[in-house]
């Protein structure tokens, strides 16, 4: 692929040389062209003295009677048709078409109508009489005007070359000028396709590719910065999309996981908990006489004991437990990788910590405990039947007084 530079210094180049050639070829011819017809002119004006003579004596000028007294009157030395080397013969006419002079094929007393003929050139004489003049034949030029003419020649030549040697190198720097220009802009496009999207071109100049790289360098900095406003709001919506998706998993007063959550996650858990046959327990918690305490200290006060509950509880799990708010005042537990034993002890260490909080400092007489019933179990992979089990024996803590950890001794045994 040839480069612009080749490109624009080829084209400068050819149209130079045409020029030139042009310019050589044409010059010549139009220069011996001009020399014939002044020779011309000058055979012709040597008729001037005559016709003023003839007109001075004579009352008719431009009758076909008068046209053939003058000419028969001429005896001009200068009308040699013929002669040599020399073939230019000619005629002339007056105004009317009547012939002066015969010549190139016009005899006297010929009237011819001038506007028929081609290249009939035209002279004032006598001050206001028009004369016409045809011409056929070549006039052979002097050795001296051919000699200008190959001086013309030569001249021409030199300008030509010089004109090249200056013409040339100014094209191949303006030549390379645009294309370093237009070469920045294509590496600045290409980086910016690659991603690297802030880029900015240098403006060295005021024509089309100078207004080109002004143009590109707005709309680069529109790009970015529409590119910046389209980051900020994507992570804004990404921010708020978090936060929804949060809102939506977390229940509102605790802060904890909500049921539904709890019952997607501790599925999969639960799912991959007997895949490896690994240990998995579930714990239902439940406030006791929580209705006492809202109806006693107000409901507000009970809000605050589930907070604090689920402060306590989330103080006292580890990061892979899954904990969650179930209902009103109950919360359930996903313990994975743990047994019945180590699920008891962590639970019951849970029952002492509510137990001996300082309830006192949110009311005086505040008391607050809370029963847990701790399921574990292979036998069915759904986690429904597990958290039946679990509320059995939450129920069975309820029943024997509260504020106590119940799991199955039949579980207990399996698990022992
Ligand atoms: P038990 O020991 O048998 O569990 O008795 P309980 O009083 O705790 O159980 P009950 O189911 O009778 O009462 C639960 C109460 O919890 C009833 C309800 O008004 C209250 N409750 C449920 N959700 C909220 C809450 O978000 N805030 C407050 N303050 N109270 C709640
Ligand atoms: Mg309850
Ligand atoms: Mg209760």
């Amino acid at each position: 692929m040839l480069s612009i530079r080749l490109k624009l210094v080829s084209a400068l180049m050819l149209t130079c040389l045409l020029f030139s050639a042009i310019i050589y070829i044409a010059t010549p011819h139009m220069v011996k062209h001009e020399m014939i017809e002044g020779e011309l002119r000058e055979k012709i004006i040597s008729y001037q003295p005559e016709i003023e003579d003839y007109i001075q004596k004579n009352i008719t000028w431009g009758t076909p009677h008068s046209a053939k007294l003058f000419a028969n009157s001429q005896k001009n030395p200068l009308k040699q048709p013929n002669e040599e080397k020399n073939t230019l013969d000619f005629a002339l006419f007056d105004d009317n078409g009547n012939v002066i002079i015969p010549g190139a094929g016009f005899k006297i007393g010929d009237t011819t109508k001038l506007n028929d003929l081609n290249d009939v050139e035209s002279f004032i004489v006598a001050q206001s009489t028009l004369i016409h003049a045809i011409a056929i034949g070549n006039l052979e030029l002097s050795p001296r005007q051919l000699q200008s003419i190959h001086a013309l020649e030569e001249t021409l030549l030199f300008s030509m070359f010089a004109a090249l040697a200056v013409i040339l190198p100014l094209g191949f720097i303006g030549a390379s000028r645009m294309a370093n220009a237009l070469q920045r802009l294509n590496k600045a496009v290409n980086r910016m396709a690659a991603g690297d999207l802030a880029q900015q071109v240098p403006v060295n100049s005021e024509d089309e590719v100078g207004q080109l790289s002004e143009s590109f360098n707005s709309m680069n900095d529109q790009l970015v910065k529409a590119y910046n406003q389209l980051e900020e709001s994507n992570t804004l919506i990404a921010a708020q999309a978090e936060k929804m998706k949060e809102l939506s998993i977390r229940d509102e007063l605790t802060g904890l996981y909500n049921r539904r959550f709890f019952n997607r996650e501790a599925s999969a858990t639960q799912a991959e908990a007997i895949d490896v046959k690994a240990p998995f327990t579930l714990v239902l918690g439940d406030v006791d006489h929580f209705k006492n305490i809202n109806d006693q200290y107000s409901h507000a006060t009970g809000d605050i004991v589930l907070q604090k509950i689920a402060e306590i509880l989330l103080r006292e799990i580890r990061s892979s437990d899954l904990l969650a708010r179930y209902g009103g005042e109950e919360i359930v537990l996903a313990l994975p990788n743990t047994d019945l034993h180590e699920a008891s002890d962590i639970i019951n260490r849970i029952r002492e910590h509510i137990e001996n909080y300082p309830w006192q400092e949110i009311n005086e007489s505040l008391q607050v405990t809370m029963s847990f019933g701790i399921a574990h179990d292979y036998s069915d992979k759904k986690l429904e039947k597990q958290l039946d089990l679990a509320d059995t024996e939450l129920y069975r803590a309820k029943r024997e007084g509260r504020n106590r950890v119940c799991c199955s001794t039949t579980q207990l045994a399996h698990a022992l």
